[in-house]
């Protein structure tokens, strides 16, 4: 069952589209990692979707239904960084937002308890490390017991710490619980080995989408080396062959595209460039997603 559909999903701001004829599936038990550098649109999909901003056009369907207000009973969200008062407590806190959505006062210490959060409950969240919040706001979003949780760059602004721990703990509620898990990212290497499926947004548009494996698979790659590094980059320039970044050694990671390494190291040749290394193979799905968002990145 598809947990999440949106089809031709379009918003545009003034003259600016923001998110254009987005159409992508989220599968019932998938952790989806929606990537895409800054200002690419991820924000601006993630409102269309809950429904917080009206799209231009396109639509979004949640387990089967079309209905926004009807969507919700399936939802749970953190968007950005949660706001929450910070001379209460977090008890306090999640009590308002309980009684705001008629949830019952009862779900709170479960929640808390799956965040981890269980016996910070009475401390203020003004006393509360980032990713405290940032979990405190994922025991928000699970209050009404959510099939699918959507959060926007969950870790945003934490250190590895606190990442580790926001990626252990939705990890956990997709392994445990069963609950899809939506995840807007500007960084591949938080959300790859979490995700099983990916999709890479990038100017508002889905460019690549897929499992990592099969994405990953979709770049060939290899490091190149040669005895004089400005004419092979001159050289590679010329062949359009994209240069990802550098590698080991005065190396150049490239993308190999569809040419074998044979026939590449024999235009080099013929182009005058002493090609003296060329290995190929690497962590090709970064390279894909810096190579699709290298404009952005530049
Ligand atoms: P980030 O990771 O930096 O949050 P993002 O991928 O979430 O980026 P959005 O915040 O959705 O990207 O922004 C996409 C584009 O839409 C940007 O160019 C942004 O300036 C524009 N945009 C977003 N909200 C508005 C708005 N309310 N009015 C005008 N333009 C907007």
């Amino acid at each position: 069952m598809d947990a999440l559909v949106t089809s031709g999903l379009t918003r545009r701001f003034g003259q600016r589209t923001a998110v254009g004829d987005l159409s992508l599936s989220v599968k019932e038990g998938d952790v989806y990692g929606f990537l895409g550098p800054n200002g690419a649109g991820k924000t601006t999909a993630i409102r269309c979707i809950l429904g917080l901003i009206r799209p231009s056009s396109g639509e979004v369907t949640v387990f089967g239904e079309r209905d926004p207000i009807r969507q919700r009973a399936f939802v749970g969200a953190m968007v950005e960084t949660p706001a929450f008062h910070r001379w209460m407590t977090a008890e306090d806190n999640l009590a308002r937002a309980a009684a705001f959505s008629g949830i019952e006062k009862s779900r709170i210490a479960p929640a808390l308890e799956r965040v981890g959060l269980t016996g910070r409950g009475r401390d203020r969240v003004g006393s509360y490390s980032l990713g405290m919040r940032q979990r405190l706001g994922i025991a928000r979003a699970l209050l009404s017991k959510p099939k699918l949780l959507i959060l926007d760059e969950p870790t945003n602004g934490l250190d590895p710490r606190g990442m580790k721990e926001v990626r252990d703990l939705l990890a956990t509620l997709a392994r445990d619980e069963g609950i899809t898990i939506f995840i807007s990212s500007h960084l591949l290497a938080e959300v790859e080995q979490l995700c099983t499926r990916v999709g890479i947004l990038e100017h508002g548009r889905l460019i690549a989408e897929g499992t990592p494996a099969a994405l990953a698979g979709r770049q060939q790659v290899a490091e190149i080396g040669a005895t004089d590094r400005e004419a092979l980059q001159a050289a590679l320039e010329k062949m359009s062959i994209p240069v990802l970044s550098d590698g080991e050694q005065g190396r150049l990671r490239i993308s190999l595209a569809s040419l074998s390494a044979a026939d590449l190291n024999r235009h080099l040749l013929d182009a005058g460039v002493q090609v003296n290394a060329l290995i190929p193979g690497g962590r090709s799905l970064e390279d894909l997603f810096l190579s699709l968002t290298s404009e952005e990145l530049s």
